[in-house]
């Protein structure tokens, strides 16, 4: 009887308001490079950090990223968080999909390398790095010392050996969604930054006008 193998399953944690290529590239970079069986794309319901500007309807982000991963086998899309009530905690997150998955799974959560940094100070580090290994996307030229600081001790010292916090330079994040947003407001061009359909949906429900 063969062992049981272990399901390596990346979960790509984002506002995506809107989903672009730099979060394709990045998922797909990630895949590859950490040998992952399958990259479920989960878009944030209400962000626990995000005050200052209201996001795109739950819904419309969540079928912006359905649209931009449709065609990648091994892309699956989550409204887990978008139908959880309350703020998206990655730590509740991260251990329902422990729970759906079962438990020969091991999650690697993929995102922005200033969210990392957000989850691992926001409480109990040591409970989150025990649950997902993080995967910290960068853009190139990105200055990884605050992320390093806030390290608990423990990832510290065990850092060399078994990291549970590894590090991904994606020069595809040159393209942003704070970007994006403004060219449609300005009336400039998003083509080549969204996938076509992205953009499509963006233009006929009138998006960030
Ligand atoms: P954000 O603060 O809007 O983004 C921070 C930076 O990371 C931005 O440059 C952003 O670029 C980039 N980014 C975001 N998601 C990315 C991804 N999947 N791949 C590559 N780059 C990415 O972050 P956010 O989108 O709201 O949150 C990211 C994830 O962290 C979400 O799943 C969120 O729920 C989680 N989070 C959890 C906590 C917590 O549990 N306490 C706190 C903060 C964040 P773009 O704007 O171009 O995407």
């Amino acid at each position: 009887m063969g062992r049981l193998r272990i399901k390596r399953i990346g979960v790509m944690g984002g506002t995506f308001d809107p989903i672009h290529n730099g979060h394709l590239v990045t998922a797909e970079e990630a895949w590859k490079q950490f040998q992952l069986d399958q990259v479920l794309f989960v878009p944030s319901g209400s962000p626990p950090h995000k005050e200052d500007r209201k996001s795109l309807d739950a819904e419309d982000r969540y079928l912006m990223t359905v649209i931009a991963t449709a065609t990648n086998p091994h892309f699956r899309v989550s409204r887990l968080e978008i139908v959880r009530p309350g703020p998206s905690y990655t730590i509740d997150t991260v251990r329902e999909l422990h729970r759906i998955y079962g438990k020969n799974t091991e999650v690697f959560f993929i995102t922005g390398a200033d969210a990392i940094l957000e989850i691992l100070t926001w409480k109990e580090p040591e409970a989150v790095l025990r649950e997902a290994t993080f995967i910290a996307a960068t853009r190139p030229g990105y200055d990884l010392k605050r992320l390093e600081e806030s390290l608990p001790e423990a990832e510290k010292e065990r850092h060399a050996s078994d990291p549970r916090v590894l590090v991904m330079e994606i020069p595809a994040l040159a393209i942003s969604s704070t970007d994006i947003r403004q060219r449609v407001k300005q009336g400039r061009p998003i083509t080549y930054l969204v996938p076509e359909g992205v953009s499509e949906f963006i233009e006929k429900n009138g998006f960030y006008r």
